[in-house]
């Protein structure tokens, strides 16, 4: 058999594996190979390397488009200094996504601005690049598409996806009471996780008034509250909004400005 007989059938080869880096990659990296006399197993390696980097490459790009993250701010992004209230250990402890070995939660009270969504996305884009599954949605967006599903008869099927990311982020719980049908929701894609996946929640209520967002439902929410809490992690935040603070800090410079003008 030919050289060039061979190379066809290498091509023809990587082709049928769905190796398209690899084939692509092929007649430059056997000139070089040519070139620097490489033996066949590091040959092998390299070419290997290439299809592996690509593949990996794509895994990552999925899990980012699947994940749903709204923002692309990291824990690296957040400003520490802007809000004592947040102890940047634990933030790094975090990161480390330990909590997710456990499948403990993670609930991120405070009043609005002061970060809980960044650090929540933050803890999104970390497990990522960390090759895991994750998945952000909204309280609203939860109830809304489990409320299609019941509709159209997909209820298991969504509490199975719901299920399925090691970290699922729901945002906003409390902004907007939730209607009985979509605390019950809420409730069950909890109850389905409970123990097997970590939960990462943020919401603008203490736990003490959690009675409000399911209707003063009591019964749904102690049951939902003993589920979240049961393993978990809970950030205190307090302070002030963000947004307000850099605003009142341009207003201040804009102030100064005119008095020194
Ligand atoms: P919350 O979810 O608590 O209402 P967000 O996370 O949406 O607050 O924060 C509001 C805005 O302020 C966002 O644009 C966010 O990136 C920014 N922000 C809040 N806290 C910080 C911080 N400590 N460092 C940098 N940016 C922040
Ligand atoms: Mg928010």
């Amino acid at each position: 058999m030919s050289a060039a007989s061979d190379y066809q059938r290498l091509r023809a080869h990587l082709a049928f594996l769905r190796m398209g880096a690899a084939a692509e990659a092929l007649p430059g990296m056997l000139d070089e190979a040519t070139k620097a006399k490489l033996g066949h197993s590091a040959f092998l390696e390299r070419l290997l390397a290439v299809e592996v980097d690509a593949v990996e490459e794509r895994r990552q790009a999925s899990l980012a488009r699947f994940a749903s993250l709204p923002s692309p701010f990291t824990l690296a992004d957040f400003d520490f200094a802007a809000q004592p209230s947040v102890d940047p250990k634990l933030i790094a402890e975090l990161a480390t996504l330990r909590f997710v070995e456990d499948a403990t939660n993670l609930l991120f009270i405070g009043p609005p601005g002061v970060g809980k969504t960044m650090l929540a996305v933050g803890l999104g884009h970390a497990a990522v690049a960390a090759g895991m599954r994750a998945y952000f949605t909204t309280a609203s967006e939860l109830a809304a598409r489990c409320h299609r599903a019941a509709l159209e008869g997909r209820w298991a099927t969504t509490m199975r996806f719901y299920a399925g990311p090691r970290i699922l982020i729901v945002d906003e719980v409390g902004y907007l009471p939730l209607p009985a049908e979509a605390a019950s929701a809420l409730f069950q894609v909890v109850s389905h996780r409970y123990l097997k996946g970590s939960v990462v929640l943020t919401t603008n209520l203490g736990i003490a008034s959690w009675g409000k967002v399911f209707g003063d439902d009591v019964m749904v929410a102690g049951a939902m509250l003993d589920r979240l809490l049961h393993r978990s992690v809970v950030v205190n935040i307090d302070g002030d909004s963000y947004r307000m603070r850099s605003h009142r800090a341009r207003a201040e410079a804009a102030r100064k400005a005119v008095a020194g003008s």
